[in-house]
């Protein structure tokens, strides 16, 4: 099974991409996490991205289209991928079309989830994560236990500035 999974952040899709990989057994593949491993990492392409990604900007094409093509390309995608976050522009759909068609392979779905903007915005401020865990958590909607409540974090371009740029993208 071959899927995107396409919609504006805080739409719901990293909640679903885990339920489907798991029910289709597939290779969950998300850009943002990725690139953010990559910054984390400080290698030459997260140096390369940091900057865009602080500003809500996207990451220019000719790096996130290598990432993806090399990624996909691995033995555990095998079985089937699910791409979430790419393709994000018109370029990257069509190099990855154009790598699809050259493996012989074809996608199966393309899931878009779709939410209104003004949702959006007060999913993704209150949107927090437990560092240690990875558990995604919501200060209003899914306010984290007391334990863990004093060391969550929010990513950078959660705020209402970064968020509002990324829904005009
Ligand atoms: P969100 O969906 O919440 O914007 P992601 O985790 O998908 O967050 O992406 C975080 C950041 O990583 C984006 O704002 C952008 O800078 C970069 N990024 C992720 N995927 C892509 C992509 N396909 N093309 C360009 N930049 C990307």
């Amino acid at each position: 099974m071959r899927m995107i999974l396409v919609g504006p952040p805080g739409a719901g899709k990293g909640t679903q991409a885990a339920f489907l990989v798991d029910k289709f057994h597939i290779t969950h593949i998300s850009s943002g996490d990725m690139l953010r491993a990559a910054v984390q990492e400080e290698t030459d392409l997260g140096k390369q991205a940091d900057g865009y990604m602080k500003a809500g900007q996207l990451v220019p094409d000719d790096l996130v289209i290598a990432m993806i093509i090399e990624r996909i390309a691995k033995p555990d995608c095998a079985n089937g991928f699910m791409l979430d976050g790419f393709p994000r522009t018109r370029p990257q759909a069509e190099a990855l079309d154009a790598n699809l068609k050259n493996a012989g392979v074809a996608l199966d779905v393309v899931l878009l989830i779709e939410v209104p903007d003004e949702l959006i915005l007060e999913r993704i401020t209150g949107r927090r994560s437990d560092p240690e865990t990875g558990e995604i958590y919501h200060i209003k909607f899914m306010p984290p236990p007391a334990d863990v409540a004093g060391r969550v974090i929010q990513r950078k371009d959660d705020t209402a500035e970064a968020c509002t740029a990324r829904l005009e993208k």
